[in-house]
C-alpha cells in the first residue's frame, strides 16, 4: 500500500506498540468458537494479531483507502466491510453471535460504539477496547466522584468492567494529545440491579445527570415526570430528592426506576 497519511477526521492514531498489542490479545482471552468484530482496523496492526488466532474476523472501516487495502490482503478468515459502523444495522452485522469486539476505537465515536454494544450486549462475549483515559475513568467511576455519570451507571449496570493497561501517546502514530487506556468489558447475565422497565431506567439515569449541579428533583423535571410523581417515588424508596444524581448508587437508581414504572398505571 502507498504511504497513508493519517486522517484526523476519522480519529486515526495508529497503534504500533507491540506490548500494548500483546496485552489486548491476552485480555481478549480467545476460545476456539469465538468470532471477532474489529471496528476501525486502519492499516491493520491489531488486525494482523487477530487474524493470527485463526478465528473469523469481521473488520469495519470507514476509510475507503484503508478498507480497500485490507480487502486485498490474502487471509481466508478476514471479511472487511467499508462503512460507518454507527450507521450499520448491528443485528445484520452480527448474524452469528457470540462475538468478541476488539478495537482501538477512534475517540470521537467511542461512547456511541459502547451504547451500540449495550443495545446488542447479548451478541457479545467480551469487549476489549481502547479509550481516551478520561472516558476510561468515567467507565470505572464509583458514585460520589466527579467522573461518575451516565456512562458509568449505564455501562456498569450491564457489564463487568476492568482496566487492562494504560497507554501513553507514544504508542500511536501520530501521538494523540491525551493518555489512553485499554478496558475489558464483559456483559453480565443479568443487570446489576433488578429492573422492571429498562427504557425507563435509562431515561431516569439520563435525566438525573442532565443538569449535574441541580438536585435530582430539579434535574428530573425536564425528563417528563411531574413534581408529584417525582416526590412520591422518592418518598416510596426513602431517597432524598435534594441529593444530586452523582451520589446515587446503581441499586438506588434501580429502585427509583422501579417505583416510577409501577406508578405509571396510576
Ligand atoms: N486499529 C488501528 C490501529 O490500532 O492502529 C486503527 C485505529 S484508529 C484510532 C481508528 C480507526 O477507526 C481508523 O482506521 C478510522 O479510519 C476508523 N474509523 C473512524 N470512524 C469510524 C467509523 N465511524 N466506522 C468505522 N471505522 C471508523
Amino acid at each position: 500500500m502507498s504511504i497513508h497519511r493519517p486522517r484526523k477526521r476519522f480519529g486515526q492514531n495508529f497503534l504500533h506498540d507491540q506490548h500494548v498489542l500483546d496485552r489486548i490479545i491476552a485480555a481478549a482471552d480467545f476460545c476456539e468458537d469465538d468470532r471477532i468484530l474489529e471496528v476501525g482496523p486502519g492499516p491493520g496492526a491489531l488486525t494482523e494479531r487477530l487474524l493470527a488466532t485463526g478465528l473469523p474476523v469481521l473488520a469495519v472501516e470507514i476509510d475507503r483507502d484503508l478498507g480497500t487495502a485490507l480487502q486485498t490482503r490474502d487471509a481466508k478468515n478476514l471479511e472487511v466491510k467499508i462503512g460507518d459502523v454507527l450507521r450499520l444495522d448491528w443485528s445484520e452485522l452480527l448474524p452469528e453471535p457470540p462475538y468478541k469486539l476488539i478495537a482501538n476505537l477512534p475517540y470521537n465515536i467511542s461512547s456511541q460504539v459502547l451504547f451500540k454494544a449495550l443495545d446488542h450486549r447479548r451478541a457479545f462475549r467480551r469487549l476489549v477496547l481502547m479509550f481516551q483515559k478520561e472516558v476510561g475513568d468515567r467507565l470505572l467511576a464509583k458514585e460520589g466522584t466527579r467522573t461518575y455519570g451516565i456512562l458509568s451507571v449505564l455501562i456498569q449496570t450491564w457489564f463487568k468492567i476492568e482496566k487492562v493497561v494504560k497507554v501513553p501517546p507514544g504508542a500511536f502514530h501520530p501521538p494523540p494529545k491525551v493518555d489512553s487506556v485499554v478496558i475489558c468489558l464483559e456483559p453480565l447475565s443479568e443487570p446489576r440491579t433488578v429492573l422492571h422497565d429498562e427504557e425507563l431506567y435509562r431515561r431516569l439515569v439520563k435525566g438525573a445527570f442532565a443538569q449535574r449541579r441541580k438536585t435530582l428533583r430539579n434535574s428530573l423535571r425536564g425528563s417528563g415526570w411531574s413534581v408529584e410523581q417525582i416526590d412520591r417515588a422518592f418518598s416510596d424508596v426513602a431517597i432524598d430528592p435534594g441529593r444530586r444524581g452523582e451520589t446515587l448508587t446503581i441499586e438506588e437508581f434501580g429502585a427509583l426506576a422501579n417505583v416510577l414504572s409501577s406508578h405509571l398505571g396510576d
